[in-house]
């Protein structure tokens, strides 16, 4: 439930205090920050110097809305879902649909707006890290269209796992870097790509992937992905004529989840739900879920909530889908979530994989992975709702990726092995 009483706290009491957030330190509360060694303290204030003369700049952002028009498909239609409402019989779903994006993810509008921001900087070289592949290949596809140099750091095993993906980035020019270190996925895959940066920040911009990471990363990609509820606020009030009952979104680092939430942030009576990865199980690592077993750590220059053990040493984490699969969130969920304004929840693998079967069987559409633990709790919540309210759910991004994966968690034999690039 909502607490009523957060209509009294400070942050909240008026309209424009979202938008003070970060504060100038990089902080969301007590959480955020930046967290870093001194040779990356001086790129980041770059960055953010850059960052808040581009924001303010009419042209920039006229620049990105074009691209984000022409380039990456927006506006994304916002859907209502009509044979699931009626199967599940309780609340009528919306869907808002990143995944109709180009490239396939709610990604590209960060990858594109820094990009923009990194041409600005007159910076001609991009690095980036990814995790499934999503946000490499979101990078690689603008990088491109740039005519940027693109390098993406990518764990070797998650290079096993996503073979198609790699080649994907390779079509697209960028030279795909597997990281040998560690667990061999996205954490280590992130330490290489700030080691790059530093070697070679002259020339080189790092896009962060998520809205993590040292300030100003997070406050920047939200800011990129705001558009997501500008566009959900107009769309909804047009079609029912009034905001939404809940609205539900996976998170992994959150940057889907804050994007589509930040506009309806002073609308009280619209329920915020987060939705992180169960796993298999909430035993120390199965699964994905920071605030079930989490505490306050500091990992890749950010405060927040971390999967860790009793000495502070980051807990391995497990998800069906890669891009939930990180052992830190967001610093601007952990705020919102002391506040009691956004609230959190958790879907298994299982229920993700029911959900990812349900939304395409029934509605024609195959969800990410990711997007499938969103949908999993919505599912549970719309059939406990009444006909006359209204459940809208991010979707963050489709889910061909995920075809194979699934294919062979579901047992599917007979499909052909992904050959490797
Ligand atoms: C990367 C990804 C996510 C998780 O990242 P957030 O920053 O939490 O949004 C969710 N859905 C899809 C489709 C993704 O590609």
């Amino acid at each position: 439930m909502i607490h009523k009483e957060i209509i009294k706290h400070p942050t909240l009491s008026s309209p424009q205090d979202r938008f003070a957030l970060p504060d100038s330190s990089g902080c969301f509360g007590p959480y955020g920050g930046s967290y870093v060694p001194e040779t990356l303290y001086h790129p980041l204030s770059e960055l953010n110097d850059a960052y808040v003369e581009a924001k303010k700049d009419p042209d920039f952002q006229q620049e990105l809305s074009r691209l984000l028009k022409e380039f990456a498909g927006r506006p994304t239609e916002l859907y209502f879902a009509e044979r699931l409402t009626k199967e599940l019989g309780g609340a009528k779903i919306y869907l808002k649909r990143e995944d109709l994006l180009h490239t396939g993810a709610h990604k590209i509008n960060n990858a594109l707006g820094q990009a923009l921001l990194a041409k600005r900087m007159g910076k001609k070289r991009i690095i980036a890290e990814t995790g499934a592949g999503q946000h490499g290949i979101a990078t690689a596809s603008v990088c491109a269209k740039f005519g940027m140099d693109c390098k993406i750091y990518m764990g070797a095993e998650d290079m096993r796992r996503q073979a198609l993906n790699v080649f994907r980035m390779r079509l697209s020019g960028a030279e795909v870097h597997g990281v040998e270190a560690g667990s061999k996925t996205l954490k280590e895959a992130i330490n290489e790509a700030m080691r790059d940066w530093v070697t070679n920040v002259r020339s080189t911009h790092y896009i962060l992937g998520s809205a993590l990471g040292a300030h100003p990363y997070p406050g920047m990609v939200r800011d990129f992905h705001r558009v997501i509820s500008e566009e959900t606020k107009r769309q909804f009030l047009e079609m029912e004529g009034r905001l939404p009952d809940e609205m539900i979104a996976c998170v992994g680092g959150g940057s889907n989840a804050i994007g589509f939430f930040f506009d309806f942030l002073e609308d009280l009576d619209v329920r915020l739900i987060g939705v992180e990865a169960g796993g298999r199980s909430l035993d120390e690592g199965e699964h994905a879920a920071r605030f079930e077993g989490g505490k306050l750590g500091v990992l890749q220059g950010c405060k927040t909530w971390i999967l860790q053990n009793a000495e502070g040493q980051i807990n391995p984490t497990h998800s069906v889908s890669a891009g939930l699969d990180y052992a830190a969130i967001g610093p601007e969920h952990a705020y919102y979530r002391d506040l009691g304004r956004i609230e959190f929840a958790h879907a298994g693998d299982k229920d993700a994989l029911d959900a990812f079967r349900k939304l395409s069987c029934v509605e024609g559409i195959l969800p990410a992975l990711e997007t499938s633990h969103g949908l999993a709790h919505a599912f549970k919540r719309a059939a406990q709702m009444t006909p006359d309210q209204t459940v809208c759910v991010n979707l963050s991004g489709r889910g061909d990726k995920d075809a194979m994966e699934a294919a062979r968690v579901m047992g599917v034999t007979g499909l052909p092995e992904m050959p490797l690039p």
